[in-house]
């Protein structure tokens, strides 16, 4: 039972061994046994097999770049509006790509954070029943709804971005 864990190598690795099961703290008992908490037994892998959980900082650390590409790239289109250039390449560029590509990428860290989360950090009895899986759930989903619709927005935004230079180009002659 006691597989392997891929680490993604978001997490920090633990500071004490605890019960892969249910996380008790295994400090002070023999490298192998059978947890004093819920009985399973415990190896020195799996005893060390729990990532820590991330602290607050690191963790809006992680969705900070996306996050600052979109709002960099709204300052952007609204610093142009305000001076009212907004039919120009550079403005079709950011909304139409680069917008809709900071979404997905959002999309993806939130996907691959919540992941990594639930079988690095969360014990077997916590990922396997309750309320905490059915939140990790609504936040893949949403994690995936940004990514699928960042990514078909991002490819409709190229398309249109392509049509835009075209039309540029046509002016110019
Ligand atoms: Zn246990």
């Amino acid at each position: 039972m006691n597989a392997a864990r891929a680490s993604s190598g978001l997490f920090a690795p633990p500071d004490e061994p605890r019960c892969d099961a249910c996380g008790f703290a295994l400090v002070g008992l023999p490298e192998h046994g059978n947890c004093p908490e819920c009985g399973a037994a415990y190896t020195p892998a799996s005893a060390r097999a729990l990532c820590k959980p991330p602290t607050v900082t690191r963790a809006l650390g992680y969705f900070a770049w996306p996050a600052l590409s979109i709002a960099i790239a709204i300052a952007y289109v609204t610093a142009r509006a305000a001076t009212s250039r907004t039919e120009s390449l550079d403005v079709f560029c950011v909304m139409l790509v680069l917008i809709p590509c900071s979404i997905a990428w959002l999309g993806w860290r939130t996907i691959r954070f919540t992941g990594a989360f639930k079988h690095e950090v969360l014990p077997r009895r916590v990922r396997e029943g309750g309320g905490r899986g059915a939140l990790g759930c609504l936040v893949e989903i949403f994690g995936a709804l940004l990514f699928g619709g960042g990514i078909i927005l991002t490819a409709a935004g190229l398309l249109l971005f392509a049509v835009c230079v075209a039309d540029f180009a046509s002016y110019g002659r």
